[in-house]
């Protein structure tokens, strides 16, 4: 294994007056070079002699771009900030920044100026594929916080002012990205129903309409768990689509922008009957099957027709250490979904989970029985017995995970109360109910996945303080102090056994 040669480079800081202050030469060996970019060509452009330094402020740099032709750069660097110049890249330096490097490519493709992005539509003016090749700083100021760059053989129809300019703050992190599944802030919190039981989050609808901190609370529990609930709902077939569309805009179907499940007669949809509708998750016989599902009860006087949920995510977790050759038949082996009456034929196949190994994490669970098709082929075209074997052990050791008492939460909703779900994760039923005693009718409606991302991240940005207190896990980080504070006035070491707790 080769190890990185040391290479030198110098720094260009403020205060030339002082020769033996100007240039330090500054040691990289192994890790720290991978914040290079180009690294190698970076040392190599950086020790020939071509750098030169002009006395007179600010500070005029000539070095070689990416054209191999000569490029001159005027600096402005205050305070205790650094500037490093290359041919394809600048690296910023401070006390409170660290060393970043930046190619010049990509500064100018951020360039966020209001010529480049319009302020009112947001929408770049230029394309990346216009930014020329030889593109390299005509002069750069970087006080350690802020970072201005004019440039030289900036895109045509560029006048000379044009300046590109970033705060520190928003070069580090230029993004946000809602997909993110595994960030501290972000990752699902599994659940049992012991954690559900106990804190189920609720909010009325009053708050949840009007109140945006609160509504920023709800969302927070909504991103993590998967299924909240609200109450006080005006008595209106109207309310279901209020409270989707505070989240996002409706997801249409072909049930219609929202739809009712109330027992009919011959329903073509187990849904629509009295029986015993088992866990399930929504539309997976589409491309893109609803990320989030809304079910506001209107009526059940009925006996029986309770709600159930369960966190399938967990139930995965568990199958992945408890039975590992199942959980990997799961990922591997796919089911087919189908829904064909005279006019729809709908059709989809997916493995039951969608776990990705490049980041070790589930994406989204796909299980569905009632809309279960035939088996789809496996790879070589055939069906086997033992293939047959191993894909029905695994579905029956996750079903009884998903149905075991520490995973189902049941509760019966009133009238005037709405559970939310991620239909991708937490799977729903309905236990069964007599039609005599009474009347059920429960709406529903969708919101895909896209709008409650975005939901959350607007909340995040607008509610950051409610966003980190409204956090489960901040509930359980507080709890297992108390836990710890009490265990350690009784001198035991109880402590663990909190985490012992299905979550
Ligand atoms: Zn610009």
């Amino acid at each position: 294994m080769h190890r990185p040669r040391p290479s030198y480079f110098f720094r260009l800081a403020r205060g030339f007056s002082a020769p033996s202050r100007s240039f330090v030469a500054t040691r990289h060996v192994g890790n720290a070079m991978a914040n290079l970019v180009d690294a190698a060509k970076a040392a190599d452009i950086a020790s020939k002699p071509e750098l030169s330094i002009n006395p007179e402020l600010p500070q005029k740099v000539s070095f070689t771009n990416s054209s191999d032709n000569g490029a001159e750069c005027t600096l402005d660097v205050q305070g205790e900030a650094g500037v490093e110049l290359y041919r394809d890249a600048m690296t910023l330096s401070s006390e409170t920044t660290g060393r970043r490097s930046f190619p010049y490519h990509y500064l100018r493709d951020l360039c966020r100026c209001p010529k480049c992005v319009d302020p009112h539509s947001k929408q770049r003016s230029f394309r990346t594929s216009d930014i020329p090749k030889d593109i390299a700083p005509r002069h750069v100021k970087w006080d350690g916080e802020r970072l201005e760059v004019q440039w030289s053989q900036d895109i045509p129809e560029y006048p000379d002012s044009h300046t590109s300019s970033w705060d520190y703050q928003y070069l580090k992190r230029p993004f946000i990205n809602t997909h993110a599944i595994k960030t501290k802030s972000t990752y699902p919190l599994r659940w049992g129903s012991v954690w559900m039981q106990r804190r189920q989050h609720w909010i009325s609808y009053q708050d949840y309409m009007e109140n945006d901190v609160k509504f920023a609370a709800a969302m927070r529990n909504l991103s993590r768990m998967g299924l909240i609930f609200v109450k006080n709902i005006p008595e209106s077939r109207e309310m279901v689509e209020k409270l989707a569309t505070r989240m996002g805009p409706l997801r249409n179907s072909f049930y219609g922008p929202t739809w009712d499940v109330r027992t009919v007669p011959e329903a073509k949809n187990v849904a629509y009957t009295n029986q015993f509708l088992g866990f399930h998750m929504d539309l997976m016989y589409m491309n893109e099957p609803p990320g989030y599902q809304l079910l506001h009860c209107l009526e059940n006087s009925c006996e029986g027709g309770e709600s159930l949920f369960a966190d399938a995510f967990r139930a995965a977790d568990i199958m992945s250490y408890e039975h590992p050759r199942d959980f990997q038949t799961l990922t591997r082996h796919q089911l087919g979904y189908e829904y064909i009456h005279d006019d729809q034929i709908y059709y989809n196949h997916w493995p039951v989970f969608d776990y990705d190994r490049k980041i070790n994490s589930m994406r989204r669970v796909n299980y569905s029985p009632p809309f279960q098709s035939p088996l789809p082929p496996y790879s070589n075209g055939e069906h086997t017995h033992s293939g047959f074997v191993a894909l029905k052990r695994a579905l029956t050791n996750f079903t009884r995970l998903l149905e075991s008492d520490l995973s189902v939460f049941e509760l019966k909703l009133n009238p005037g109360e709405c559970a939310i779900f991620a239909n991708r994760r937490v799977v729903h039923a309905r236990r069964q109910f007599n039609m005599t005693g009474g009347s059920r009718w429960l709406a529903g409606a969708y919101v895909d996945e896209d709008a409650l991302l975005s939901r959350f991240a607007v909340c995040q940005k607008k509610h950051p303080i409610t966003w980190r207190a409204a956090d489960p896990m901040a509930d359980i980080h507080s709890h297992r102090s108390q836990k710890a504070n009490a265990a350690q006035a009784e001198k035991t070491v109880e402590v663990e056994s909190v985490d012992a707790q299905p979550l």
